[in-house]
């Protein structure tokens, strides 16, 4: 292990790998602090990509379920998910791209320190466990990430009671499942778990399915949700959970105030996250926090000179009151990371621009949105143009037999600006990536209008959300 790095960084997630890598092009060296076995964190260990794999599961299930519509006659019977497969596939994916980091650090010259940090001032680093030590780092970048988290009264025991850690890892298909929230995990996992053939519950606190997004997505979804036989119970309060040997039993406040008792093979708990700081040694030396989260600034300085922090564990103080929470995701942690390498290394750096996050959501519909919703458009006293499209109506879409779901984009009509965009439907989580750049360019609805969408496509439905706008969608 060297003595001293221009740049050490702790955690090895898509926040903190991503600054390690930015930083070794430029020309830094830079160590990276990992307990984990493999690198990759949250993303590629238990969350974005061990989920998403699970889902493609589900849909290949899907496409073989509706077999007869597709003209494939499977003659055994009905087509069943082997769960050993399923782990078997999934483990070999999240493998295969957490080794693909390895080879990157090795490719850029940076050492990975196998062990957990912990600060101790004046840019010394001392590892705990596993190579034990201590480095000195001129800059250092914390990149510690989050963790799931329970409400109070409800004790994850990874049994009866598990978190999405958990739920990735199923050996088997439980006959019955509860979720606790309708965030993207809590859908992400109703969509996978439904399609495998459990019976599945979601108990949302707030009054709609996801509700972060815009309310006509939270409605479409709560719809397709019905008809695939998933019980979505909103504005209900899980008010306690007691394992059993078979199963657990919850309790339950409805929006009447009447209160009842679900039964289940499993709860799993899908509230958020919170940051992992514990033995980081982040208030010793002096660090503001909030709420257990790393405050910095927007560019991520902490108030301790030469320590950065990024990604899931920091809370950004950007000044402004109505300023949205600082999204926990992947490509908001990457796109930090390589902020946070770029200055570090003297590059001119712009401050990250919240408002033009895409949020991706990979239950079945699909949902992709960005910008401002219809609500806060209004709340914000925007004179509000909607214009709304149906996939149903596409050919592409009836080719595909993926015929849910709706393009909503939401405008100003002073100066006919894009102000969001939100999509519920097919390759809604791709398609969102021309609405990204639409908030990005500040285009107008009629440059979207004039952009030329091919044709059979998806994409299409982008078009005319923005021909409705105007009142000239073509095919609606
Ligand atoms: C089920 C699930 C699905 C998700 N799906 C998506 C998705 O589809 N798209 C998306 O954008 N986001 C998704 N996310 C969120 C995404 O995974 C996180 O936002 C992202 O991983 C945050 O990256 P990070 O680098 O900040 O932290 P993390 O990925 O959490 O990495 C932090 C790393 O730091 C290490 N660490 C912590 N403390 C120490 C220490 N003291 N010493 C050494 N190492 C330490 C940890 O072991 C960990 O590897 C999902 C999350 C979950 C749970």
């Amino acid at each position: 292990m060297r003595k001293s790095y221009d740049i050490v960084v702790i955690g090895a997630g898509t926040g903190g790998y991503v600054a390690a890598i930015r930083a070794a092009q430029l020309g830094k060296s830079v160590a990276v602090v990992e307990r984990q076995k493999a690198l990759g964190g949250t993303c590629l260990i238990w969350g974005c990509i061990p989920t998403k794999a699970l889902l493609e599961h589900a849909h290949a299930l899907k496409v073989i379920q509706q077999a007869k519509e597709w003209g494939v006659v499977i003659p055994a019977g009905t087509p069943v998910i082997d769960m050993n497969q399923v782990q078997a596939r999934k483990n070999k994916v999240v493998g295969g791209l957490t080794k693909g980091i390895e080879f990157l650090f090795k490719k850029n010259k940076i050492d990975w320190i196998k062990g957990t940090a912990r600060l101790r001032g004046g840019g010394a680093v001392e590892i705990v466990d596993g190579e034990t030590g201590t480095i000195q780092a001129a800059e250092i970048v914390v990149a510690t990430g989050s963790s799931a988290r329970s409400v109070p009264g409800i004790e994850i025991d990874h049994a009866r009671i598990i978190t999405s850690d958990d739920a990735i890892h199923l050996a088997a298909v439980p006959t019955s499942l509860i979720i606790m929230g309708s965030g993207a995990v809590g859908v992400e996992f109703a969509s996978i778990f439904r399609r495998f053939g459990a019976e599945v519950t979601i108990v949302e606190l707030l009054p709609r399915l996801v509700p972060n997004e815009d309310e006509a997505i939270s409605a479409e979804l709560e719809k397709s949700f019905k008809k695939q036989g998933i019980k979505v119970l909103t504005g209900t309060r899980v008010l306690k959970a007691a394992p059993g040997a078979t199963g657990v039993t919850i309790d339950v406040q409805t929006p009447d105030g009447a209160t009842s008792a679900l039964a289940a093979e499993l709860l799993l708990v899908a509230t958020g996250r919170g940051p992992v700081t514990t033995g980081l040694g982040a208030e010793a030396v002096g660090m503001r926090m909030a709420r257990g989260y790393i405050m910095v600034d927007n560019m991520y300085r902490s108030s301790v000179p030469h320590i950065s922090a990024i990604g899931d564990v920091i809370a950004v103080d950007t000044g402004a009151a109505d300023a949205p929470p600082h999204p926990q995701l992947a490509h908001v942690s990457s796109a930090e990371g390589v902020l946070v390498a770029e200055r570090l290394a003297g590059r001119e750096v712009r401050p990250i621009d919240y408002g033009h996050v895409p949020g991706c959501t990979y239950c079945d519909p699909e949902i992709g949105s960005v910008g401002l919703t219809e609500r806060e458009a209004r709340a914000r006293g925007y004179d509000v143009r909607i214009g709304a499209f149906p996939f149903g109506v596409l050919g592409r879409a009836k080719m595909a037999n993926e015929t849910e779901g709706f393009v909503k984009i939401v405008a100003d009509a002073k100066y006919d600006e894009v102000l969001g965009v939100h999509m519920i439907g097919p390759r809604s989580t791709e398609l969102v990536a021309e609405a990204v750049l639409a908030l990005r360019l500040e285009s107008t609805v009629e440059e979207l209008i004039r952009t030329i969408h091919a044709h059979p496509t998806f994409a299409e439905a982008v078009g005319e959300a923005a021909h409705a706008v105007h009142g000239s969608a073509i095919h609606a």
